[in-house]
């Protein structure tokens, strides 16, 4: 758990721009790999560091994710666990809902209890 956040905080500082890549993501899939990145934020549009790093580790083959941390970097130089929002719940919900999601520092939950009762598309 630990060293998945340090991951997450050490892509935020290898890409930390002023108001840019701010919160960085960390995954580790059930094979031990670790992807990560960060958000990428527009004039209208802000994608979620976790949709970044789950997107490239699905581009890779990896679908088993297993956990899962995402950690916002202040502009005091302060990090923070950020819990996942509503969008990025749906996309553990859709194709990891066994996944392990550090939302504090003392606190993990399995994706699925983080969107209860959520609509599901038939595949
Ligand atoms: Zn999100």
């Amino acid at each position: 758990m630990k060293n998945l956040i340090q991951e997450a905080k050490n892509i935020i500082d290898k890409r930390y721009k002023k108001n840019c890549f701010t919160v960085g993501c960390a995954v580790k899939t059930k094979s031990g790999k670790i992807y990560t990145g960060t958000c990428i934020n527009s004039q209208k549009l802000d994608i979620c560091s976790e949709w970044v790093t789950i997107g490239k580790a699905f581009s890779e083959g990896n679908y088993n994710i297993e956990m899962v941390a995402t950690v916002k970097k202040h502009k005091d130089g302060t990090y923070e666990i950020y819990p996942p929002c509503a969008l990025c719940r749906e996309l553990y919900i859709t194709y990891c809902p066994k996944a392990k999601i550090i939302i504090s520092e003392k606190q993990i939950k399995k994706a699925s209890d983080l969107l209860p009762h959520a609509w599901q598309k038939k595949r």
